[in-house]
């Protein structure tokens, strides 16, 4: 049997995605940042992109609106997409942390820790191709390794996520290129890589003869009753 022959479909993943979402909703795992939030900040973009990006976590506007990377720094992304020739609407976009951290304080480890089955989740429903890693927190989670950004930025490495193989292309967080120009030209000149990267398809896949191991966020005992509706209709 060959393993695309047992892989859910596109609109399949699509439903477990809102499923993890109506999930991440009722998350109180960090519970600081579960008492603080105004919103759970899931992700939002086309559920089957080829390209993902990761971030750290989301600001006051981001958890005021309930969508990643919409403030300042979320600007100059979409800005560099559109460079590129692409929308916001062609890839999707995820945080490190779904949460909030109060004051935009780093995230901590134990915070980390607990979202990372969002996170991979996400990856594995999503089957991006490229994930771009924005800045240090995303980068570090994902490579399990501590080397920085200003050493890795720019330089695609094939990894293992969960059960997926992609391309993992760290760049510099766009809040960091914000008030640096030389970061922004740096960031600039590794976005414009990203269309050579995209058609290179995606890399091979670990042998997979039956359906990978989903890993799975345990559901909330109380979940709450009725969603907002507003995400949900985003991928
Ligand atoms: N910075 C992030 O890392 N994520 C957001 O969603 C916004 C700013």
């Amino acid at each position: 049997m060959d393993s695309t022959s047992v892989r859910p479909s596109a609109a399949e993943r699509r439903e477990a995605l809102k499923q993890l979402l109506m999930q991440a909703r009722s998350c109180t795992r960090c519970a600081e940042l579960a008492a603080t939030r105004k919103s759970v900040v899931f992700g939002s973009g086309n559920a089957d992109a080829d390209l993902m990006f990761v971030g750290e976590a989301p600001g006051a506007s981001e958890d005021e609106q309930g969508l990643p990377f919409v403030g300042r720094a979320g600007k100059l992304l979409s800005q560099l997409l559109e460079e590129i020739g692409l929308l916001r609407d062609d890839v999707f976009i995820v945080n490190t942390l779904k949460c909030r951290p109060p004051g935009n304080r780093d995230p901590q480890p134990i915070e980390i820790d607990n979202c990372h089955e969002y996170l991979l989740r996400q990856v594995e429903l999503i089957e991006p191709s490229v994930i771009c890693s924005l800045g240090n927190f995303s980068t570090k989670l994902l490579r399990s390794d501590p080397t920085g950004i200003t050493r890795l930025h720019g330089q695609p490495e094939v990894i293992e996520i969960g059960s997926r193989a992609v391309r993992l292309y760290p760049i510099y967080h766009p809040a960091a290129a914000l008030y640096t120009p030389r970061m922004l030209e740096t960031l600039r000149e590794d976005f414009a890589r990203l269309p050579e990267l995209l058609a290179l398809g995606p890399p091979d896949q670990p042998d997979a003869t039956e359906p990978p191991p989903a890993p799975t966020v345990a559901a909330p005992e109380a979940a709450e009753a009725v969603p907002e509706a507003d995400q949900l209709g985003l991928f």
